[in-house]
C-alpha cells in the first residue's frame, strides 16, 4: 500500500530517546535564568552607570553613549558566563516576524590568539544588510542601509540550542533616514503618546502622584497540533500554513468534547516543555488548555508592559513551533488551517495603568475612582467608534480573512461589548439619573453548598471583536500568526487622541465656570451619546446583527483588501502623525507592505493547489477511475455507475484546475493594490471552485488512491 498508515504513524511515536527539563522549582530557579534582568544588571554596573541607565528604562531618558561600554562588557560577561558564545541584535522587520544575524564574541589578536570582545558601540547600534527586509520604498535599493538601535527598555536575554547560546539584544530597526522600518518602534512611540495624553487627564482628577502611565498586555495565543507524519505529507500545509484542500469528516467540533477536555498526554509533555523554555526567558504563562477544535490548544501569559509583552508574544510563538518537533508534532499557527473546524486567535487583552499601580480601566470602590474609570472608558468607546477603520486595518491579512466573519470568528465589524450593567451605568449618566455603583451583585449558584460569588461587571461574551472584561478590553478580532504590535500599537494611539479630545472638552467647560464634576459629568454624557452605537451586547455572531449595524452605519470591510484601502485616509495619516506614531510616509510603507503580503500569499496559495491538484490528487483520481473502468465488463450496473459519477466529477475537477491556472498566469497588474484584488476577486474564487471538486473526490475515490493525509487523520491522531 502506497499510502502513509495511519495506525502506525499514531503508535510509532514514542517518549524514548527524548530529554526533557525535570520538574524543578520553576518560581525560585527557573523563572528568567535566561533573562539579563534590571536585579542583575543592576549588580553588575556601578552605581553611577546604573542609575543612568535606570532613567532610560524607567524615565524613558535617551540612552548616554558614555555608560555603552560598561553595560556591553557587564551583558557579555553574564552572557558568557550562561554558555553564549555569541550576540545578536533581535528585531521585528515587518514581515510580522523576527530577524536575527549572530556575531560571534570571539576577536582575534596580533598574537593568533583570540580574546572575547563586545563594545558598547556594538551594543549600541548594529547594521545588518537590511536589503532584503521589507521597506515599502522607505529605502531605496542603492541605499539599502537599515540601523537595528539597542531598547534597554526589554531586557536582552539568551536562546538556547542543544550545542550553544546565543545573547539576543531587543532592538529597534529604522532606516538610516530614521523611518520606522519595524514593529517595536511604533509601539514604543505609541506608548509615549498615551502616557503624554493619560497624565494630562489624570492631573484634571488632581492625580499628581502618576509619573508614568504605560499600556498593559496579555495575548492568549491560539494554536493546532498536528503529527507531524501528516503535516509532512500535506505541501499544502507546508508551504502555506493552512490545508488547501480536505473535506470535513464525519465528525468535527460537534460534540463539543475537545474545548477544555483533558489535554492528552504527549501534548501535555510538548506544552510543559514549551513552557519551561518560555519560563526561563522570563515569559509568564500562566494558563493551558484544549481549544474548541479537535487538536486545537491555547496558552495565555499574565499580563506585562506593552513593549515586553510583544516581544514575548514573538517569543511565545518561535518557542512553540521550534519545540513542536522534538515531539514530533508540527505546530499551525494560521488562522484557519482546517476548513469547516474553528480557527484560531490571538486575544489581545489590553489595558492602560499608572506606575503606582492604577488600573485606568478598572472600576473602583470610591465615586472618585469609579469617575476615573469612567472617563477612560468613554474614551475608549469613542476610539472605537471614530477608528473602527483602523482596527480592522491593524488585523488584516490574507489568512485572518478566512475567519473573521466565519461564523466562530468576531464579525469583521468592530463594535464594543460593554456588558449589561456598565451600559446601564452609561444610560443612567446619560439620562441624568444618580450613577452609583451598582450594590454588589451576588450570582447565586442555585446550591447551598457553593459559595455564592460575587458577579464579575463584565460578563462574558465570546462574539464581540472588542469586548469590556471588568478591568480591561479583549480585542479578539487579532489574527492567530500576527504580532501583537501594530493592533497595540493603535490601540494606544486612538486611545491617546481620544483621551486629550475628551480632556479638552472638560477643560473648556471649566473654563465658563463649571465645576470639574459638572464638566466631566457633561463630557461623559455627550461622548456616550454620540458614540453609544458602537455598543452592541447582542450575537455577534447572527445574521441579525449585520443589518443592524449597517442600520446603525458602522464599517463592514469584509476583505483585507477593503480594509488596507483606507490605512492612508487623510483622517489616519493625521491621527498617526499628530501623535508622532507614524509619518504619512512611514503610514505609507506599511500599506504597501501589508499589500504585498497579502497578494504575494493568495498567490503562493493559488501556485500550490494548482500544482498540488495536477501532481498529487489527480493522478489518485484517474487510478480510481480505471480501476472501475477495469469492471464494466462485469456488466455491474453499480459500476457503471461508478463509473459515469466518477467521470462527470473528474470533468469537474479537470476543468476548475484549468479555471485556476489560468487566473495563476498573470499577477493582476502592476501594483500591489491591483494584484492584491485580482488574488481576491479572481484567485481566490477560483482556488474555491477547484476545492469544492477536490472535496467531493475526495469522498468518492479509493482510500488507497488519495495522496494526502484527511482532516480525520490529522485531527484526531495524537
Ligand atoms: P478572565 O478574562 O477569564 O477574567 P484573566 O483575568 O486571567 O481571565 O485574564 C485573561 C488575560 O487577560 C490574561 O492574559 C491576563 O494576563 C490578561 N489581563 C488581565 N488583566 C489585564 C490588564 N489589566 N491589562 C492587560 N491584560 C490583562
Ligand atoms: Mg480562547
Amino acid at each position: 500500500m502506497q499510502r502513509f498508515d495511519v495506525v502506525s504513524a499514531a503508535r510509532n511515536w514514542r517518549f524514548d530517546g527524548i530529554s526533557w527539563p525535570t520538574p524543578s522549582d520553576v518560581v525560585g530557579e527557573v523563572f528568567a535564568s535566561d533573562v539579563l534582568t534590571l536585579d542583575e544588571l543592576r549588580q553588575q554596573l556601578s552605581k553611577p552607570t546604573w542609575k543612568s541607565l535606570q532613567a532610560t528604562i524607567e524615565r524613558g531618558k535617551p540612552v548616554d553613549p558614555a555608560i555603552a561600554d560598561t553595560v556591553a562588557l557587564a551583558m557579555k560577561t553574564w552572557a558568557m558566563e550562561k554558555g553564549a558564545t555569541h550576540y545578536t541584535h533581535w528585531f521585528q522587520p515587518l514581515t510580522g516576524s523576527t530577524a536575527e544575524k549572530h556575531e560571534s564574541f570571539v576577536a582575534p589578536t596580533s598574537d593568533g590568539t583570540a580574546i572575547s570582545h563586545f563594545s558598547g558601540s556594538e551594543l549600541i547600534q548594529g547594521e545588518p544588510d537590511a536589503s532584503s527586509f521589507p521597506s515599502g520604498g522607505l529605502r531605496q535599493t542603492f541605499e539599502a542601509r537599515g540601523y537595528t538601535a539597542w531598547d534597554p527598555t526589554s531586557p536582552a536575554f539568551i536562546i538556547r540550542h542543544p550545542n550553544g547560546a546565543t545573547l539576543c539584544i531587543p532592538t529597534a530597526f529604522a532606516s538610516f533616514t530614521g523611518e520606522a522600518l519595524d514593529n517595536k518602534t511604533p509601539l514604543l512611540r505609541s506608548t509615549q503618546a498615551v502616557n503624554t495624553a493619560a497624565l494630562r487627564a489624570l492631573a484634571l482628577f488632581g492625580n499628581t502622584t502618576a509619573t508614568r502611565v504605560g499600556s498593559t498586555v496579555g495575548a492568549e495565543q491560539e494554536f493546532f497540533l498536528v503529527d507531524e507524519e501528516f503535516a509532512m505529507r500535506r505541501p499544502d500545509l507546508i508551504m502555506t500554513g493552512r490545508s488547501l484542500f480536505g473535506a470535513k469528516p464525519p465528525r468535527g467540533q460537534e460534540l463539543e468534547d475537545h474545548y477544555f477536555g483533558s489535554i492528552p498526554t504527549r501534548i501535555l509533555t510538548y506544552l510543559t516543555d514549551v513552557e519551561h523554555q518560555l519560563y526561563a526567558l522570563g515569559i509568564p504563562i500562566k494558563t493551558r488548555h484544549n481549544e474548541v477544535a479537535p487538536g486545537q490548544y491555547e496558552l495565555a501569559p499574565i499580563f506585562e508592559q506593552a513593549n515586553i509583552a510583544a516581544d514575548h508574544q514573538q517569543l511565545t510563538m518561535q518557542v512553540l513551533r521550534n519545540t513542536a518537533r522534538k515531539y514530533g508534532l508540527v505546530c499551525l499557527l494560521h488562522e484557519k488551517p482546517f476548513a469547516g473546524i474553528n480557527g484560531s486567535g490571538k486575544h489581545v487583552n489590553w489595558s492602560i495603568s499608572t506606575d503606582t499601580g492604577m488600573n485606568l480601566l478598572e472600576p473602583g470602590d470610591t465615586p472618585q475612582e469609579n469617575m476615573v474609570f469612567l472617563f477612560f472608558c468613554a474614551a475608549a468607546i469613542r476610539a472605537v467608534d471614530l477608528h473602527q477603520d483602523l482596527l480592522r486595518i491593524c488585523v488584516s491579512s490574507a489568512s485572518n480573512d478566512h475567519r473573521l466573519g466565519a461564523n466562530e470568528a468576531p464579525p469583521a465589524i468592530m463594535s464594543i461589548f460593554l456588558g449589561q450593567e456598565l451600559t446601564t451605568v452609561f444610560e443612567q449618566l446619560v439620562k441624568g439619573k444618580p450613577t452609583a455603583k451598582r450594590a454588589a451583585g451576588l450570582l447565586g449558584l442555585g446550591t447551598p453548598v457553593l459559595p455564592h460569588i460575587p458577579l464579575h461587571s463584565g460578563d462574558r461574551n465570546r462574539t464581540s471583536p472588542f469586548a469590556f472584561t471588568g478591568n480591561k478590553f479583549e480585542f479578539r478580532a487579532v489574527g492567530s500568526d500576527q504580532s501583537i504590535s501594530f493592533p497595540v500599537t493603535v490601540l494606544n494611539t486612538i486611545m491617546a487622541e481620544s483621551i486629550d479630545a475628551l480632556a479638552s472638552q472638560v477643560e473648556a467647560l471649566m473654563k465658563k465656570r463649571k465645576s470639574f464634576e459638572v464638566a466631566l459629568q457633561e463630557v461623559l454624557k455627550e461622548t456616550y451619546s454620540k458614540h453609544e452605537r458602537i455598543i452592541f451586547n447582542g450575537d455577534g455572531y447572527a445574521d441579525a446583527w449585520q443589518k443592524e449595524a449597517a442600520k446603525r452605519g458602522l464599517l463592514n470591510l469584509t476583505t483585507a483588501v477593503d480594509a488596507l484601502e483606507r490605512m492612508v485616509d487623510k483622517k489616519n495619516v493625521k491621527l498617526f502623525s499628530s501623535y508622532k506614531v507614524l509619518n504619512e510616509r512611514e503610514l505609507e510603507a506599511r500599506q504597501e507592505i501589508y499589500f504585498d503580503q497579502y497578494f504575494k500569499k493568495v498567490n503562493i496559495e493559488g501556485e500550490t493547489a494548482e500544482w498540488l491538484a495536477q501532481t498529487h490528487i489527480l493522478p489518485g483520481v484517474l487510478q480510481s477511475l480505471q480501476q472501475a473502468t477495469a469492471l464494466t465488463s462485469t456488466g455491474s450496473a453499480g459500476i457503471n455507475r461508478r463509473v459515469e459519477k466518477l467521470t462527470a466529477l473528474f470533468d469537474d475537477f479537470y476543468e476548475a484546475i484549468e479555471r485556476l491556472r489560468e487566473q495563476n498566469k498573470e499577477l493582476g497588474g502592476d501594483d500591489v493594490h491591483s494584484k492584491s484584488r485580482h488574488m481576491r476577486d479572481n484567485v481566490l474564487p477560483a482556488m474555491n471552485a477547484l476545492r469544492k471538486t477536490v472535496d467531493r473526490l475526495e469522498r468518492v475515490c479509493a482510500y488507497d488512491h488519495w495522496p494526502l493525509p484527511g482532516y480525520r487523520e490529522m485531527l484526531f491522531v495524537k
